[in-house]
Order: C-alpha cells, then sequence, then structure tokens
C-alpha cells in the first residue's frame, strides 16, 4: 500500500452511504406493491380478452417515433413508464398470444407461464454454474427431457435461446466427435476442411447457418432432394454419401427433421438411424417444433426413432406454449457434449462444499456463462398442465389443421398446396397471377387484424401458410381465416379485372 493511497481522502462523505434511497430498491414498498398488482391484473386482462382486439396491427408513426428518443437521464415515475407501455407496447406486440395468429411457428405462452417468468425474475439466479436449486430445477428439466425421448440417464441437457443456437451447439459436439477434443486448440485444420454433412432440402435454414459459424461453411452442407411428403430421400442420401466418399471426403454429421419448418414433414427417423450407424455418423434431431409431438399419444409413433438420435434440439416455447425464450438441447453422451464446451478458469474454481460446488455446471454444456432461469417456467408449465394435457393440446392443433384441409378441400375456390402432416396448412386462393393476389391477401389480412398466417415458397408457387401452434386457436378461427381469404380474393381479383 503506497503512503500516497493511505493519505487520500474519502472519495464520498461516508455519511450520505448510509441513504437507502440511493439503491434501486423502492422508498415505498407499498406504493410499488400497488402498482405491481395493477400491472398483474392489466395483464391478466389484456390476456383473457386478446381475442376481442386484432391480431396485430400496423404500428403508428407516432408510436413508433417514441422508441427513437434519447438516453434517459432522470428518472420517471414507474407509472408513467408503465402507462407509455399500455399505451404504446402492449398494443402492438407481435400477436402470437392471440388464437388467430398462425404465422410461422409461435407459440402463444401462457398465464402460468408468465407468472413463472415474473418469479424468476424476482429470484434473478445466474444459471451459469454453482451451487444453488434454480440448477437443480433445469436439472430436473433434463430429466425428464431424457424420459420424454427415451433417452439414457448419462445424457446430458441444456436450456439455450431456441433451436438456432441448439442445432449450432449440436454440429460443434459432432465436430469434436469426430476430430477429438484436439480440435478446440488446433480449429478445423486440414482433417475438418474433409468433413461434410447431410440434411434435406426442407430442413431450417439455420442448419446452414449452423455449419457456417461452426466454420465448415455451408458448402460443407448437401442438402439431399425430398419425397412428395417432403421427407428426406434415403436413396439419394446413400448415393451422396457413397460419392463423397470416394472424393475423399469424410461424412460426419446428418440432421433429420421431426417437422419441417414448411409444411411439418417427419423425415424416417429410423431409417436415418440406420443409415448413421452403418455409416458412423452424428444423427442430429431438429424437432423445433414438432418433438414435443413425443407428448402427444397420437403423435408419438410417428417420432419413432427419435429415441435413437444422438441429439435433439427443440423448443418448449412452441408446441410447449412456455414464454420465449426456451429452446433446448439433448445430447445422448452427456460426456462428449461436456468436453466439447468446458473449459477451465481460475475464477470458476469448482469446490466440493459452499455455493462453488455442484460441478458439473450447465456453462460447461454450452457457451453461455451467464445464463437466465427458463427452467423455472417451463417447471411451472410441466408441473402444472401436465404432460397428458400438454399433449392433448398439441394434438388438437392437428386436429384443427386437419378441420382447415377438409373445408379448403370443399372450397372450389382455393386449393391446397401440401400434403397436412402436422399442423400446417398450406394452401392459396385460386387466380390469375395467383402469387401476387395471395401475397396481398397475407398483407390484408394481416392489416385487418382478423388472422396473421404467413406465405412460403413451394414448388416456385406462393402459399399461404398457417401453422396452428396456439393452444388458444379453435375452429372459428380456421372459420374467420377462410372467410377472410374469400372475402378479400374476390376483392383482389376484382381490382386486379378493373386495372387490366
Ligand atoms: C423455429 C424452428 C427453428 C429455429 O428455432 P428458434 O427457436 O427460432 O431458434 C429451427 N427449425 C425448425 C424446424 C423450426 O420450426
Amino acid at each position: 500500500m503506497t503512503a500516497a493511497w493511505r493519505a487520500a481522502p474519502p472519495l464520498v462523505p461516508t455519511d450520505s452511504l448510509s441513504d437507502t434511497s440511493e439503491t434501486l430498491d423502492p422508498d415505498n414498498w407499498d406504493a410499488l406493491r400497488a402498482q405491481g398488482h395493477r400491472m398483474l391484473d392489466d395483464m391478466f386482462d389484456h390476456i383473457a380478452g386478446v381475442r376481442d382486439r386484432p391480431v396485430w396491427q400496423p404500428i403508428p408513426a407516432q408510436t413508433r417515433a417514441r422508441f427513437r428518443s434519447p438516453l434517459p437521464h432522470a428518472p420517471t415515475d414507474l407509472g408513467d413508464v408503465y402507462r407509455e407501455f399500455s399505451d404504446h407496447i402492449a398494443p402492438y406486440a407481435t400477436g402470437n398470444i392471440h388464437p388467430g395468429f398462425m404465422g410461422w411457428v409461435h407459440g402463444g405462452g401462457s398465464a402460468v407461464g408468465m407468472l413463472a417468468e415474473m418469479l424468476a425474475a424476482g429470484l434473478n439466479a445466474n444459471c451459469g454454474g454453482r451451487d444453488h436449486i434454480p440448477i437443480e430445477v433445469e436439472r430436473q428439466i433434463v430429466a425428464w427431457t431424457r424420459q420424454m425421448f427415451g433417452f439414457p440417464d448419462t445424457a446430458s441437457g441444456i436450456f439455450v435461446t431456441g433451436t438456432s443456437m441448439a442445432n449450432l451447439m449440436a454440429v460443434l459436439v459432432a465436430r469434436s466427435a469426430r476430430l477429438g477434443s484436439v480440435v478446440r486448440q488446433q480449429g478445423l485444420a486440414d482433417h475438418g476442411a474433409k468433413l461434410v454433412a447431410y440434411t434435406s432440402v426442407a430442413t431450417h435454414g439455420c442448419i446452414a447457418q449452423a455449419m457456417d459459424l461452426a466454420g465448415f461453411g455451408t458448402g460443407a452442407l448437401r442438402r439431399i432432394p425430398v419425397d412428395r411428403n417432403h421427407c428426406i430421400d434415403i436413396a439419394a442420401l446413400r448415393v451422396q454419401i457413397a460419392a463423397d466418399r470416394a472424393a475423399g471426403l469424410t461424412p460426419f454429421f446428418v440432421v433429420g427433421s421431426a417437422g419441417t419448418v414448411d409444411i411439418g414433414a417427419i423425415d424416417d427417423l429410423n431409417a436415418l438411424h440406420a443409415l448413421c450407424r452403418d455409416e458412423q455418423m452424428w444423427l442430429h434431431v431438429d424437432g423445433a417444433y414438432g418433438a414435443l409431438g413425443i407428448l402427444s399419444p397420437d403423435l408419438a409413433p410417428r417420432l419413432a426413432g427419435i429415441e435413437r438420435a444422438d441429439s435433439i434440439g427443440f423448443d418448449f416455447h412452441k408446441w410447449g406454449q412456455v414464454p420465449y425464450d426456451a429452446g433446448f438441447l439433448l445430447v445422448r453422451d452427456g460426456e462428449q457434449h461436456r468436453q466439447t464446451f468446458a473449459a477451465p478458469a481460475a475464477y470458476l474454481r469448482r469446490e466440493t462444499r459452499g455455493l462453488a460446488a455442484g460441478s458439473p455446471w450447465p456453462c460447461d454444456y454450452g457457451p453461455d456463462l451467464s445464463r437466465g432461469f427458463r427452467a423455472l417456467k417451463t417447471w411451472f408449465t410441466l408441473k402444472t398442465f401436465g404432460t397428458e394435457k400438454l399433449g392433448a393440446m398439441i394434438s388438437r392443433t392437428c386436429d384443427l389443421a386437419r378441420y382447415m384441409e377438409a373445408k379448403i378441400a370443399a372450397e372450389p375456390r382455393l386449393e391446397l398446396l401440401a400434403p397436412v402432416q402436422l399442423n400446417i396448412v398450406c394452401f392459396r386462393y385460386r387466380a390469375d397471377d395467383a402469387d401476387r393476389v395471395n401475397a396481398d391477401i397475407v398483407a390484408m389480412l394481416h392489416e385487418s387484424g382478423i388472422s396473421a398466417p404467413s406465405t412460403t415458397i413451394l414448388d416456385g408457387r406462393l402459399a399461404i401458410r398457417a401453422a396452428i401452434v396456439n393452444h388458444r386457436t379453435d375452429m372459428q378461427d380456421i372459420d374467420a381465416l377462410l372467410s377472410a381469404v374469400l372475402e378479400f380474393g374476390a376483392r383482389e381479383t376484382a381490382l386486379l379485372n378493373i386495372e387490366s
């Protein structure tokens, strides 16, 4: 300690340190409590009354402009900030809690999940590691997912943002399984350049991105054609693997789909497993939304073979209705998983007692160190509803898709563009210039607030794509969507006729 340091005057007068108003806690807990109860009640009303509001509405320019304001230096009363939320944020959210939301693949969330999220935020646990019960809650979910998918006790699992991240991590685990942990020091080097991966043309774009981010490049991903049901063509896959071996390359990784994003196709996972076993390749399943179909007795047989995968990426925030975000990666060989990510650091030293015990920690299984308590909202959701009810809700979304398919088949002005396999219906309004007409119809549906499907391109044709994921969606929402499509379609084609 230097003399100069010793002589320095205190930077702050110590009497001011006792002033609790300098913390971020309120001076008056009763006022905060009243405000908090109001927020909670308002949000219950918001969710309970969701059907009475538009699914989505365009954001007025003044509203958007409010979120271009300067950095707030001075405090604002919580009630005023909350009013801004109520007036300018809540009305202009995505709309995926609404039963008329059928775009992309979005879960609807639940009030139970919301409450759990609030409790998790109150605890403010950092689930990167250490010995505290939130980590055990996450381990409980890992054990439950092993049970769901028939994985062994040695399998590992971890919450991540979403399946995009889970898929990237699976590529990294398969890479170190193939090249050995030495790849973590040496990088891919020469032998990495020979590794090739396979998936179907129907797989989500995040698989190609994972190959890019993992350093292989998207060129190392072979995109195999699909059959008429959009499932990977196993014979074509075999041919490609043989051709790559003949060219001196090393096939190492196959991604099967359990619910493709376009139409919900499920690959033949047993056949993929047999092929991967023969070829000594890693089988990863992208089950982002479809894997939780395992909870439905009707759908589980369609996922046969998923229990043999080396890893599965899936989201509790889609069909599982857990509030965003709650992605998950399950890996059969937990040790391989740990060896891919664990890294010693002096400041993360493990002990056998005290708060620094409990190794291995979640941070040993992925790239994140600080992590929130995603497990709590998942634990509340699984316990409160139980897997039977969740499975029945998942089945029901598929029943609704079949109801919609039947209505479309009976309506000559509409045509189906893909077989309905799960909960996704792709169709369109028949018209000249149908791509343009249907894109306009979808924009009009969004702007009307009646329904929010999205679009996709199937065989070069634009389809209206309705993915029924939300537990609140009912027959009336399907009816409302289809009658609005007919109405807007008639309006659009009348307009086109006038223009031409
Ligand atoms: C949603 C989805 C993804 C991406 O998952 P995120 O949770 O959005 O990262 C990947 N694959 C499929 C099939 C999906 O439906």
